[in-house]
């Protein structure tokens, strides 16, 4: 037989089984053709065959399926006699041009048509190239998508349990198991025409092959030469003797892989491979590449995926309303899951890309919306606030405020007296002044004999807000009411002493705590307060969504301040915490100069220590910060400990240095703050335990060792606590190594002293994981979406609004779907997402 015809078969075959959709080949059977002529001419085929063949194949992707199997069928029967039976084919034997019986259509002709031939196209443009199953597709449940893996044919409990390891336990969890990457195979390539570099397809025969061992027997190199035609080339293994067995002279195989050069000549290493006869997985196609463990591999894996996929994507429901597709112009998801796993092109991996992402954004802000509405519809109380009081208050400050602070903080007034509880997120960058607001906020609550808390994310910055706090507080002259007394504002930090916890929840219990300022401890204790009514969050990001639900749970309805210095675009904002309104401080105090920041060679270190010494002589205090705490940590990075002790004894013999790091007590760390802020030390050595809220004025140097181990929003944050106050600050970069000069963050940080900038970029090169708190949830299910894709967020959110303003609690029945969808989405985010 010759192996052109056969090859030839193989495909009409495949392609028939796949109905006639032009993909037995990837990117249509025309393709085959440079190749197959040339094969086929070397074997001395009759040339008009191989011409017809040609000019049949060259215009088969224009037909519709029905003329598709009419020209498969009269290709084979052209064949030359004996070929036919090879596929089955015995009945047509006719040459092609003779009458048949007109009762018997054409494309019955062959055994292997059998199948019902020529399904009709899907009705929209976008199904165009979904495999259709036989049945309609309304057999998947809620109970389908949460079945167990062992529902899979080939899956018994062993094989599920190895899945487990992967996070997957259910069909849903294996759909939804996107591809780390993808090998792009899908370019079938004669051999003749394979470029050194390139990854490729190439379907050839094989000729030979053999077994050998190499390097004094340590390894096994097994060499396969194939020939398609138009050329051969060397297929190389290492360590896989069985596939000289599996390859075996005459086969016709799919090689995929990238083309190498070996004693200048084309070679393919390693190559993917699978029988031509077979529906192609790991050749000759765009191959996905899923994440692994140890016990799973890659083609087993995507073996699953293919029957997974295959079966199950084309049975999902839609649960995205037939309009919003329309609207948004996405492609179904049925399509959109077979896509993202076995992509038929770029352009349609990038519209399921787009889909899933759509997705994501989609049921994360209808999420956000029902959790908004869901807060508003409880009342809460008024904390009714005179203009004339505010504005005493704010006369009595120390400062002008910005005019940023003064609008917050009318809009804060006005959400305590709203008589629906306050979701107020107040976004400013660092330093601009957020502590004041909160402290103003708290007393307008307080003020009526009301209890309010503000929870930090380090004890150091508690204990300074504590500080604050009572300062301010106990100071402030108000008509009517009094001020706080100093007994009623307390801190709570993880460290207090048992028996002052102890005297604090029985103080705030009976309603004498009226402020109650901490840490985690807040909600890790058992405490209890008489009548909440005013919960403050500073740094928001630092903290788990459930945290602070958390502490909103120990009030009825209390109003919510949450504050963060991480400034995201508005949509984002609004996407993200659409369930909180937005006040932006987009204005710093008066006086402040820009900081300046440098970034130094390791060797120039001596520099940064000159400017230290001549600031700290001019009266001003400075910050030294080292990653770790001790040599040993993790091995490389510089010590604070040891490394206060070298300054203190090498560098700056003449100052006094003070030490900070998180392994000590919350007293003794306490304490050095209280002195270095009592200027008892001209300089602080610390590790990152100062990195957020902490507020030294007088400080103007910050210098950051290994900066190249922080993030973007971590250094700007450290920059962050110098330039507090009228005096010129400046912010000095050391990384590690002499490399990582060059590194793009750093470089930023020098570029630009703008939060919003930095936030952006940082959220580019990290991802909302890191950028946002990894804890949010809603946000740990977006796999697919990128949060500076503003575009498909401003969609998503529109078209979720639009939903929710017809259906908000989705009981429509052309919203059940949907509805399963959401609960799927959020579980495990305990329903709570702020
Ligand atoms: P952040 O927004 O980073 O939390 P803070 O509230 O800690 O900023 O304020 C930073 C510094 O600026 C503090 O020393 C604070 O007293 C001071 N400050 C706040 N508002 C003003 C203002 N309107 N004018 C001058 N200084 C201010
Ligand atoms: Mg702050």
């Amino acid at each position: 037989m010759f192996p052109s015809v056969e090859k030839l078969i193989k495909f009409f075959k495949l392609e028939t089984e796949r109905g006639y959709d032009n993909r037995a080949v990837v990117g249509g059977l025309d393709k085959i053709l440079p190749s197959w002529e040339n094969e086929a001419r070397a074997q001395n085929l009759d040339p008009t065959l191989i011409q017809t063949v040609s000019r049949y194949l060259s215009e088969y992707s224009q037909l519709d399926p029905s003329n598709r199997a009419r020209v498969i069928s009269e290709i084979l029967a052209m064949l030359p006699e004996g070929q036919k039976s090879a596929a089955g084919n015995d009945r047509a034997t006719q040459p092609l041009g003779v009458k048949r019986p007109p009762d018997k259509p054409h494309v019955e002709s062959s055994a292997f048509l059998r199948q019902p031939a020529a399904q009709p196209p899907a009705p929209e443009a976008d199904k165009k190239t979904v495999k259709r199953p036989p049945q309609p597709p309304n057999a998947f449940t809620n109970a389908g998508i949460n079945a167990p893996l062992t529902v899979l044919p080939g899956i018994g409990k062993k094989q599920a349990q190895t899945l487990t390891s992967l996070g997957l336990q259910s069909l849903g969890d294996l759909l939804y198991y996107f591809p780390r990457r993808y090998d792009d195979y899908s370019r079938l390539t004669p051999i003749n025409r394979l470029n050194y570099g390139e990854e490729c397809t190439i379907i050839a025969s094989v000729q030979s092959s053999s077994t050998r061992p190499v390097s004094g027997g340590r390894y096994q190199l097994t060499e396969v030469i194939v020939s398609d035609g138009t050329g051969y080339l060397r297929l190389t293994w290492f360590n896989q003797p069985w596939v000289a067995n599996q390859l075996r002279a005459g086969d016709q195989i799919v090689f995929s892989g990238k083309v190498d050069m070996y004693l200048g000549r084309l070679v393919m290493t390693n190559p993917e491979w699978e029988p031509l006869d077979q529906e192609q997985l790991h050749t000759n196609r765009i191959v996905p590449v899923y994440p692994l463990t140890a016990r799973v591999s890659q083609r087993w894996l995507r073996k699953i995926m293919y029957q997974t996929v295959n079966f199950w994507a084309p049975r999902m429901p839609d649960f995205l309303p037939q309009s919003i597709r329309q609207n948004a112009r996405l492609m179904d998801l049925s399509t959109a899951l077979q896509q993202i796993h076995f992509p038929d092109s770029h352009e349609m991996l990038k519209a399921a890309r787009v889909r899933l992402a759509f997705d994501e954004i989609f049921l994360l802000q209808l999420g956000v919306l029902r959790q908004k509405q869901n807060w508003q519809s409880g009342a809460a109380r008024v904390f009714a606030t005179s203009e004339e009081w505010l504005q005493q208050q704010i006369e009595q400050l120390p400062f002008t405020l910005t005019n940023a602070q003064k609008k917050v903080l009318d809009e804060v007034r006005q959400d305590l007296q709203s008589g629906r509880p306050m979701n107020r997120l107040l976004q400013g960058d660092v330093g601009s002044g957020k502590t004041i607001v909160a402290a103003l906020t708290a007393a307008m609550v307080t003020q009526h004999g009301a209890q309010a808390a503000l929870m930090a994310p380090t004890s150091i910055l508690a204990e300074q807000h504590y500080r604050n706090l009572c300062q301010l507080l106990t100071s402030l002259t108000t008509s009517g009411n009094g001020s706080l007394k100093a007994e009623q504002i307390r801190l709570l930090v993880g460290d207090t002493p048992e028996a002052e916890k102890s005297e604090i929840r029985q103080k705030l219990a009976v309603g004498e705590i009226k402020l109650l300022i901490g840490t985690h401890a807040l909600i890790e204790e058992p405490v209890e307060f008489n009548d909440l009514q005013l919960v403050i969050v500073d740094e928001q990001h630092r903290f788990g969504v459930e945290q602070r639900a958390a502490l909103r749970v120990k009030g009825e309805n209390p109003h919510l301040l949450v504050m963060t210095a991480t400034p995201i675009p508005r949509s984002l904002a609004l996407t993200l915490y659409g369930d909180l309104d937005l006040s932006v401080m987009d204005e710093m105090p008066l006086g402040r100069q820009p900081i300046e920041t440098h970034v130094l060679h390791p060797l120039e270190r001596e520099r940064a220590y000159q400017l230290i010494r001549s600031e700290v002589q001019k009266g001003h205090q400075a910050f030294i910060i080292y990653p770790l705490v001790e040599k040993g940590d993790r091995d490389e990075g510089k010590a604070a400990v040891e490394e206060k002790a070298r300054l203190e004894k090498e560098v700056f013999p003449h100052f006094k240095l003070g030490l900070l790091h998180g392994r000590m007590k919350p007293e003794e760390k306490e304490q050095v703050m209280t002195q270095f802020r009592n200027r008892e030390y001209h300089i602080l050595v610390s590790t990152s335990v100062v990195e957020v809220g902490v507020d030294i004025p007088n400080a103007t140097v910050m210098l950051v060792e290994g900066a190249n181990r922080f993030g973007l929003a971590q250094l700007h944050q450290f920059r962050g606590r110098v330039g507090r106050g009228s005096a010129k600050s400046y912010c000095l970069l050391i990384p590690e190594t002499e490399d990582a000069v060059e590194n793009e963050r750093l470089a930023a940080m020098v570029e630009t002293n703008d939060g919003f900038v930095l936030a952006e970029r940082d959220l580019e090169q990290r991802g909302p994981g890191e950028f946002l708190g990894t804890r949010q949830s809603g946000f740990s299910e977006l796999k697919m979406a990128r949060l500076t894709d503003i575009h498909l967020i401003e969609k998503a959110r529109e078209q979720a609004l639009v939903l929710f303003e017809n259906d908000p609690e989705l009981k429509l029945r052309e919203h059940m779907e949907l509805n399963k969808m959401m609960k799927r989405f959020w579980e495990g985010g305990k329903g709570d997402i702020s």
